[in-house]
């Protein structure tokens, strides 16, 4: 059953490359699994998917303890100070990074394991008031400061755009992240490169792709509605 799922996604994803002219291995599909359990995992890790993304800290390091060590684990959701000190070793990437004092508490922590971390900032483009992430206008100057930090590695931009029926209505959103990281890549700052963007969810991950995104996280289209009573 979820294996059809990703294979319905999958054939999205090509469709909406062949639309934007983008070849299949720009585009990352970062299977969101948060609340799920690690059998869902185990089912869809037969496609081949090795990448999936958690919103908690405490439920990501879980799911890696009893999970091949091969998987990538990308932290997608709202990230504490205090449970940073948590992650080392165990994340690819950190999507949500919206405050300098977040970034010094991933240098800290990562360093003093001796590693080195990858994260996006995360961009509140529609200036949503539920939303975390930096506002639009003051995304350059927090990567130029966390560009600072010789062991934190900005990678690029995420957002997380309105929820909504119409996937056309975030078009403008992906847009705009996308212009804002051409605009701060023409910048070389050192310590910085902007190779993604992590944009576009089960509503409108094709919209995202034909705007540019290099990581798509899907949750609700792979592993069906979450529960939230349990
Ligand atoms: C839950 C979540 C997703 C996946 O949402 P779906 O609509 O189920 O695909 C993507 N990104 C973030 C940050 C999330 O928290």
């Amino acid at each position: 059953m979820l294996l059809d799922n990703v294979a319905d996604v999958e054939k999205r994803i090509q469709n909406a490359c062949n639309r934007a002219g983008r070849d299949r291995k720009e585009v990352t599909l970062v299977a969101v699994s948060k609340t799920k359990p690690v059998s869902d995992i185990r089912e869809v890790m037969e496609s081949g998917i090795i990448d999936y993304g958690e919103n908690k800290v405490q439920e990501l390091c879980d799911k890696y303890e009893v999970l091949p060590k091969d998987l990538h684990w990308h932290m997608i959701g709202h990230l504490q100070r205090n449970k940073v000190k948590y992650l080392p070793g165990k994340t690819v990437l950190i999507h949500s990074v919206d405050s300098l004092r977040l970034a010094e508490e991933i240098e800290k922590d990562f360093w003093k394991k001796g590693m080195d971390a990858d994260i996006l900032v995360e961009v509140n483009v529609a200036r949503e008031s539920s939303k975390f992430g930096t506002f639009s206008d003051e995304v350059t100057e927090l990567v130029q400061q966390i560009a600072k930090l010789p062991h934190v590695h900005v990678k690029g931009l995420m957002t997380i755009a309105p929820y909504t029926d119409d996937p056309e209505s975030n078009r403008e959103y992906f847009r705009k992240l996308r212009q804002l990281s051409v605009d701060i890549k023409q910048k070389n700052i050192d310590n910085v490169s902007m190779s993604h963007l992590s944009m576009g969810m089960t509503g409108d991950y094709e919209v995202a792709i034909e705007e540019g995104a290099t990581l798509i996280r899907v949750g609700t289209g792979i592993f069906g509605e979450r529960d939230y009573t349990i």
